[in-house]
């Protein structure tokens, strides 16, 4: 075997053919690394749909590779020489392989890239060029910023990548963001399309049994296994969606219906930030969808905001306050998570529609992300780094630079509104406008203080009470504030007991 010049290491969320450190590959002298290790599988406990997809993408993207000429080391989970860990399969390659030059991508983890850094060895890191702005120009963007707006730099990206604009640099429609036009329920008789499902190879099938065998112990189902792993099947997902969903994707994007758990959603998440498929394209099929007609701007304009606007935007703000940021806790929360997370039994058939399918599919849309598991952990005061953990474990498409920045700033305001203006607090109310849930629940969303009101009504107001010192400071807060304070002191009162009888119970770790 020749001397290794470059052994360039590919993460489990890193399999594109574009990334710079796989360019100029000598295929004599190269040679590709790639390791499945115990402590990024169980670090906390992924889905085991999610392990699955990973590893089994890992394994294609590697013959893909050898397919195309390049020289492969793969390591599987259960390699007796497996070390377990990513720094530890690179000191021992690196030992063995002798290589001139270590090549490596950013990481999606803070936690991953500092142990890397950590290992001693010397390492040429390359920037994620699958990412519109890097790190140095977001934090370029956000100096002297005090308080960031997703916005802001949403338009800024517009600009810069020529997308939906007119010739004069304006935007299209006359306006940056449709998002008021993105809000619809969904009317009855309106039937969302089932994505694209994909059935398991032997590859797949090997790498279900294998997860089976070894994280019995995670939450979640595997039966239902049915994502691509390969860059060709995301992108048939991908056409399907442009083909049947992303027209009902603007007016529906916040809606919810029961036992529709993906409605005019793409459901690419997981595929595009592991790398089967690129951002640059999405976005330019989905300007060609508008400009050729088959879709309005609403659906346009909203679905390139959420790629090149909100996505971005988490990542940038990820890398520019890590590793602080994780500590964030504003309302200084220390509720435990209640265990219905991981198990779906709750009375409150929101949660359990929500909790249900995120356990079935390792999925969850946006608005049951942000107004249902996520409202409700902040109106309980859940402690910021349990609910980040649950959000890391049991969703396909997490990683910690996207998911803690949307659960720890988004959704739990515990960053204090560095990342949104104001915290995404809503009562049932919400929920029964946006969703069909209230009708099949056994609480009643139209009462407040009863035993069997609604409880997101009552926590909703006693989070507003006992937040009142940080939260009246904020503008945007201001009316809601006035609809307390004219509330007479009885009902206010009724409001607090409620809130405090359904917390109590929340300690004493029964469900709700
Ligand atoms: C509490 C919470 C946690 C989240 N955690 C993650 C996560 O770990 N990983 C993740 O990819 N997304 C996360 N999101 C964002 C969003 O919910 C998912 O990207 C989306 O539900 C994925 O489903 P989809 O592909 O069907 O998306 P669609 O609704 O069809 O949207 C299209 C695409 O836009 C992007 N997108 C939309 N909103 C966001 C956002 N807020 N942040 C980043 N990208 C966005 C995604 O790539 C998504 O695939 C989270 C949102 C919340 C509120
Ligand atoms: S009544 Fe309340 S708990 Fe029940 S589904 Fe509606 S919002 Fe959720």
């Amino acid at each position: 075997m020749n001397k290794i010049h470059r052994l360039c290491l590919v993460l489990g969320d890193q399999l594109s053919f574009d990334l710079a450190s796989l360019q100029d590959l000598d295929a004599e002298r190269d040679t590709v690394l790639l390791v499945e290790v115990m402590e990024e599988a169980s670090h906390v406990p992924h889905h085991p749909q999610k392990i699955a997809l990973i590893f089994s993408a890992m394994r294609h993207f590697a013959k893909a590779l050898q397919q195309r000429g390049v020289r492969v080391q793969y390591v599987t989970l259960d390699d007796p020489q497996n070390t377990g860990s990513v720094p530890g399969e690179l000191q021992r390659w690196d030992a063995l392989l002798r290589p001139d030059e270590l090549h490596l991508t950013e990481c999606g983890d803070w936690r991953l890239e500092q142990s890397i850094n950590d290992c001693g060895l010397a390492l040429q890191w390359h920037a994620d060029t699958r990412f519109l702005c890097s790190r140095a120009e977001f934090s370029a963007w956000a100096e002297g910023k005090k308080q960031l707006r997703m916005e802001f730099f949403y338009r800024e990206m517009r600009r810069r990548g020529g997308l939906l604009l007119n010739g004069d640099g304006s935007p299209v429609g006359g306006a940056w963001n449709f998002d008021a036009d993105n809000r619809k329920a969904l009317p009855k008789g309106v039937k969302a399309p089932y994505p694209a499902r994909f059935s398991a190879d032997s590859i797949t099938q090997e790498v279900i049994a294998l997860v089976r065998e070894r994280f019995a112990s995670h939450y979640g189902s595997l039966d239902t296994f049915d994502y691509p792993v390969t860059h060709a099947d995301a992108q048939e997902l991908w056409e399907y969606f442009l083909n049947f969903g992303l027209a009902g994707f603007g007016d529906y994007q916040d809606a919810m219906a029961s036992d529709e758990p993906f409605l005019f959603h793409a459901r690419i998440s997981a595929a595009l930030n592991i790398g089967l498929l690129d951002v640059r394209q999405l976005c330019s099929d989905v300007e060609s969808a508008y400009w050729s007609g088959s879709i309005a701007l609403n659906a346009a304009e909203g679905f390139i905001r959420q790629l090149i606007g909100w996505r971005e935007y988490v990542r940038g703000v990820y890398w520019l306050k890590m590793p602080d940021y994780a500590d964030g806790n504003a309302f200084g929360n220390s509720r435990p998570l209640p265990e219905f997370y991981w198990t779906g039994k709750t009375q409150m058939n929101c949660m359990r529609q929500a909790i249900g399918q995120s356990l079935e599919h390792a999925y969850a849309h946006h608005i049951q992300r942000l107004m249902v598991t996520g409202n409700f952990a902040l109106l309980a005061g859940i402690a910021p780094s349990q609910i980040c953990e649950w959000y890391l474990a049991i969703y396909m498409d997490a990683f910690d630079w996207v998911e803690l920045p949307n659960t720890l700033g988004m959704v739990m305001h515990a960053d204090g509104g560095y990342l949104g203006s104001k915290p995404y607090c809503a009562s049932g109310q919400y929920i029964k406008r946006m969703s069909d849930y209230c009708r099949g629940c056994a609480y009643k969303v139209t009462e407040s203080t009863t035993d069997n009101a609604c409880p997101f009504n009552a926590l909703y107001w006693h989070f507003l009470m006992r937040h009142s010192d940080l939260l009246r400071r904020n503008q945007r807060m201001g009316m809601i504030y006035k609809n307390l304070d004219r509330m007479p002191e009885s009902k206010q009162q009724a409001l607090w007991q409620r809130g405090q009888i359904l917390l109590a119970k929340l300690d004493a770790a029964e469900s709700l």
